[in-house]
Formats: C-alpha cells, structure tokens, sequence
C-alpha cells in the first residue's frame, strides 16, 4: 500500500486555524478534513484531504479539495477558456498521455484508500479521472498534493494558471489566531 504525499509530513495535520481557514475560504463548515495536503507559501491551506466517508456517513470520493479562493477562481478562468477541450483532445491523441493520466487516477485511488476504502466509491477517483477532463479544480488540488510528475493534466493547469502557491495573494481570513498567515500587516 502506498501513503498519500502528505503522510510524512507533520505540517499537514490540520489545526483549529486551519479549519477555521478552510471554513472561511469554502464559506461554510469544512467536513472531514484528515489533512491539510497542500498550503500557500504563507502556510494557509491551499488543497484540504477529505475523509472518503463524511462524518454523516456520505461517501466522498473527492479526496483532494482545491480551497483557495484565489486558486479557484484561476482554474475556474481555465475552465471559462475552454482549456478543458484541449486537455481532451490531447488525451485522445496522446498514448503516453492518456497512460499518465491513468497512472495519476490510480495514485488518487490510493492516497484515498490508504485513510479508508469505502465501497460505494471504489474506483471512482474525480476530475473526470481516467479517461476524460471534466473538473481542472480537481486535477490541479491532485498536482498540488502529491506534486508535480504525477498528474499531468493537473499539472499543465497549473501551469497555465495566473496563480501559483509560490506567490501569497491569501486575503486575511479574519480567524483566531491567523496573523501569521496574513500577507501584510493590518
Ligand atoms: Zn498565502
């Protein structure tokens, strides 16, 4: 069994501040967050991984949840572009591709299953994972937990997106003890 990129890494067991965060940046009460999988350069949380089953029982199979409202509204730009159509027609042509992306749903599977594996969602990973591109906040939330070289499609958003987790632009969160993850002074 493989463990997901954030298992060894002590920063990502979420703290109160950060499910406060997560909470302000979602604009309702994050749920069944098992780790912060990956953060902006300030900290803040930019990808939350989410238990495969909700503490109200519902299945999940989204493990890797893109938060960052400034992330968001990037890849939602992306979408906007069309850049989907270009991700799809790149996997119909592409063997090597399209065997990457498959490699990068397997991971998913993975990383999920290693926290629990719930039947009601087995072999469903997100994004539009194996065969197609339906969701880049899915994929690119994948590329930013594991990091790069494992979902290519996620990546090459990445890339294309006018964000980056190397340059804060986090609005202050207006949570309990999160000064430190403010970007200026107040
Ligand atoms: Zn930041």
């Amino acid at each position: 069994m493989t463990t997901p990129p954030f298992d060894n890494d002590p920063s990502a067991a979420p703290t109160e501040t950060d499910i406060a965060i997560v909470s302000a940046q979602l604009g309702r009460p994050a749920r069944g967050v098992v780790a912060i999988a990956a953060r902006c350069v300030c900290g803040a949380p930019t990808v939350v991984a989410t238990a495969p089953r909700l503490p109200d029982g519902t299945p999940f199979p989204t493990f890797y949840y893109l938060t960052h409202p400034a992330a968001t509204a990037a890849i939602s730009a992306l979408e906007a572009d069309h850049v989907m159509n270009g991700f799809n027609d790149a996997l119909i042509e592409d063997e090597e591709l399209r065997a990457a992306f498959a490699l990068a749903h397997a991971s998913y599977l993975a990383d999920r299953e290693s926290i629990d594996a719930v039947a009601e969602i087995e072999g469903v990973s997100a994004g539009g994972m194996p065969n197609r591109v339906k969701c880049l906040h899915a994929l690119a939330a994948h590329s930013l937990a594991a990091g790069p070289g494992v979902n290519p499609i996620g990546d090459a958003a990445l890339d294309r997106a006018e964000w980056s987790p190397k340059v804060c632009v986090c609005r202050d969160y207006d949570v309990p003890d999160a000064s430190h993850f403010r970007r200026t002074a107040p």
